[in-house]
């Protein structure tokens, strides 16, 4: 269990080149990206590239499929480095690097040349995993017995799907996707509802509106239809009805990396206030000095270890369950993260004073881009209560 509070040489080195890569590629470009007033344009296709350039958007895949094989503590830190610097671009990859992972466990071999092999070649390959829609999010995370409204039709050798998703990160800009449809119009999700891989242009599926989010614009989020949209059955993942099945078999390190990513956050708020308070003076002596300032800086560091820690532990045991996997792991971590992040935003605020009010200063995307994940990979209060139904009392 050590792994999870001392980094090893390997990790140093990753992060010491995701740190340079977010101050080379990401950092001159957040500000501009995130003002863009069309969302679309928030998203940037010179920083996928420049991920793929030093292997960072296959990272996690294994060897043999030309990644890394960084494990999902590794990886989990790098997502925290990448979200020091911009949360969009945090997003981008979390999600990339959480389907591939899915994926390469999964996928069958077949699906896997089809789909694993053209990710790894495709320098601007990202990926979506397509479940929320607008009548079903807590829903089946809590889960209500209810059932998608994007349904599925068996007719011959595969299945005809109407309906629709929408808030999917990176979907308007992906090139291959999980998405949950009901097949078992009778069943509630859990028993009635498959995963099916499908990749972009697919005839009848199509991309919506992008959405016009508050924050983390430098990720896209979008709509996605499906008119009489045929899949053949070689593209179901896993067992027909066992979607969310298989979602919760190959995904426990979800709500970790959701955790990480709104952690950078924090980070930067708290690095952005130390550096203020450091150099603002004040009844006559720097910020810091004031004592008042001082307790809420290490209030803010203590959220933050915290945070980190339980992250970590949930990233560690995900990879190794025998060593005593908790459900309520994949549901409170993040929980716990954004909730931190989003005390941390509001203090930075208030550390700059009238300064943090002025857009220049830069705490107020900081403070946007921290609400995003009080919603986002389930509600805090829908994860607290699916918490709960997973503990005995
Ligand atoms: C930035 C962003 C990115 C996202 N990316 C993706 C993605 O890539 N893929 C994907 O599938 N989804 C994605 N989502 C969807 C996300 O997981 C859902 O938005 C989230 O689950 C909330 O859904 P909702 O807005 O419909 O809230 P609702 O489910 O309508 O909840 C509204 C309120 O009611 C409460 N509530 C709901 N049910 C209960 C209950 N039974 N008991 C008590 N309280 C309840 C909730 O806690 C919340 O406070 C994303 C969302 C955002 C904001």
């Amino acid at each position: 269990m050590e792994e999870i509070f001392i980094q090893t040489e390997e990790q140093r080195a990753i992060l010491e080149s995701v740190r340079r890569f977010v101050e080379e590629e990401v950092t001159p470009r957040a500000a501009m990206l995130d003002s863009s007033p069309d969302p679309e344009d928030g998203f940037s296709w010179e920083i996928v590239e420049a991920a793929d350039a030093f292997g960072l958007r296959t990272m996690a895949l294994s060897e043999d499929y030309g990644g890394m094989g960084t494990d999902s503590l590794t990886t989990a830190m790098v997502v925290e480095e990448l979200g020091k610097g911009d949360l969009g671009i945090s997003v981008v990859f979390a999600q990339t690097l959480k389907i591939a992972q899915i994926m390469e466990k999964a996928l069958n071999e077949e699906q896997k040349q089809r789909a694993l092999i053209p990710f790894v070649e495709d320098p601007r390959a990202i990926l979506s995993i397509c479940i929320t829609e607008p009548e079903n999010a807590s829903n089946y995370l809590v889960p209500y017995p209810s059932s998608f409204n994007t349904k599925a039709e068996k007719q011959g050798d595969g299945w005809v799907v109407n309906g629709m998703k929408h808030f999917i990160s990176n979907s308007n800009r992906s090139r291959f996707f999980l998405v949950f449809v009901q097949t078992d119009k009778d069943k509630p999700f859990t028993e009635g509802s498959t995963c099916f891989l499908l990749e972009r242009g697919h005839p009848g599926f199509t991309v919506g509106r992008v959405h016009d989010k508050m924050g983390e614009r430098l990720a896209n989020n979008s709509e996605l239809f499906f008119e009489d949209c045929f899949i053949p059955d070689e593209n179901v993942v896993g067992q027909v009805n066992g979607g969310l099945k298989t979602l919760g078999e190959f995904f426990p390190q979800s709500n970790a990396y959701a955790g990480a990513s709104i952690l950078g956050v924090a980070v930067a708020c708290y690095e952005k206030s130390l550096n203020w308070a450091q150099n603002r003076v004040q009844g006559g002596k720097p910020l810091i000095e004031h004592d008042g300032i001082r307790a809420q800086l290490s209030e803010m560091k203590m959220l933050i270890d915290a945070s980190r820690a339980y992250i970590h532990r949930a990233a560690y045991l995900a990879d190794h369950q025998e060593h005593g996997w908790d459900p309520t792991l994949g549901a409170l971590p993040k929980v716990m993260a954004s909730q931190a992040a989003w005390k941390i935003a509001t203090w930075t605020l208030e550390i700059h004073g009238g300064h943090g009010y002025m857009k220049e200063a830069g705490v107020e995307k900081l403070l946007r881009d921290a609400a995003a994940f009080l919603h986002s990979d389930g509600v805090n209060r829908t994860l607290l209560l699916r918490a709960a139904n997973f503990m005995e009392w």
